[in-house]
C-alpha cells in the first residue's frame, strides 16, 4: 500500500538524486513513481528510500538508487524500445524500466528471486516478460534488442549480449573481476563496429554463470 508518507520519502529521494548529478527528468520521474518499499520488508521500510543498496534476504539485494538511476540515464532508452535486464533480483529496476513504457525482458539465474518477482511485480500493476536463466546467454528467442542493462558485476563483456544488440543499440554493463567493476557504455555502429565508453566505478554483486536453485 503506498501512502502519503511514503509518497513524500520518494519526492526526497528524487530531490537527492538530481542534487547527486541525475539529470534526466523522465528517470526522475519514474524513480518518484516506483513503490520502492514494496520490495523491501516490512520491518525496514524506513530505509526504503535512503539511497542504499539493501540485503533482503534469499541473497537478494536491492541495488542502491542512484546506481538505478545512473544505469537508466546511461541506457538513454525512448518509450516503446524492447530491452534486456540481466539479474532481475528484487524487480525494483525492472519496475523503473516499465515505468519508461519500455518492453521489458529480464533474467534472473536464482530461482527464488525469479518466483518472488514473477508475483510480485504484476500486484504492482508491471508486467515484464521475467525468465530464469543465465545472463550470459542473454535471449536470443527476443533479440535483437534496443538496449541491453547487466545489473551485476560482470568478468567481461559476454559475447551473447553483443550479438543481441540491434545496430545502433547500446549495452550497459559493469565490467570487472574483482570487487569494483567499472560501468560501461558500449555501443553497436551502423558498421557493426562497437564503440565504448567508461562512466566510473561502482559495486555490483557478481554475475555468475549458469541458473541456480540456491536459497
Ligand atoms: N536489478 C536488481 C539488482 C539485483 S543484484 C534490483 O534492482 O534489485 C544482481 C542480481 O543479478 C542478483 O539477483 C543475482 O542473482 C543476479 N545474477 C547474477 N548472475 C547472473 C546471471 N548470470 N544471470 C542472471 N542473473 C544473474
Amino acid at each position: 500500500m503506498d501512502s502519503y508518507r511514503y509518497m513524500g520519502l520518494r519526492k526526497q529521494l528524487v530531490d537527492l538524486l538530481s542534487s547527486k548529478g541525475i539529470k534526466d527528468e523522465k528517470v526522475l520521474a519514474a524513480i518518484g513513481k516506483v513503490p520502492r518499499h514494496a520490495f523491501i520488508d516490512t520491518q525496514f521500510d524506513q530505509y526504503a528510500y535512503q539511497d542504499m543498496a539493501f540485503k533482503i534476504g534469499a541473497g537478494q539485494t536491492i541495488s542502491q538508487p542512484f546506481t538505478v538511476a545512473f544505469q537508466t540515464e546511461l541506457l538513454n532508452a525512448s518509450r516503446g524500445m524492447k530491452v534486456l535486464e540481466i539479474g532481475t533480483g528484487s524487480g525494483y529496476q525492472t519496475s523503473v524500466l516499465m515505468e519508461l513504457g519500455l518492453k521489458v525482458f529480464s533474467i534472473e539465474r536464482q530461482r527464488i528471486l525469479y518466483e518472488r518477482v514473477k508475483i510480485l511485480l504484476p500486484q504492482l500493476g508491471y508486467s515484464p516478460k521475467l525468465f530464469f536463466g543465465d545472463g550470459f546467454a542473454g535471449k536470443s528467442a527476443f533479440a535483437p534488442f534496443d538496449r541491453i542493462l547487466v545489473t551485476c558485476g560482470a568478468p567481461f563483456v559476454p559475447q551473447a549480449l553483443l550479438e543481441q544488440l540491434k545496430v545502433g543499440g547500446a549495452l550497459v554493463i559493469p565490467v570487472g573481476e574483482g570487487e569494483v567493476q567499472e560501468m560501461l557504455r558500449i555501443e553497436r555502429g551502423q558498421d557493426g563496429n562497437t564503440r565504448t565508453e567508461s562512466f566510473g566505478e561502482f559495486k555490483f554483486v557478481p554475475m555468475l554463470p549458469e541458473r541456480s536453485n540456491d536459497i
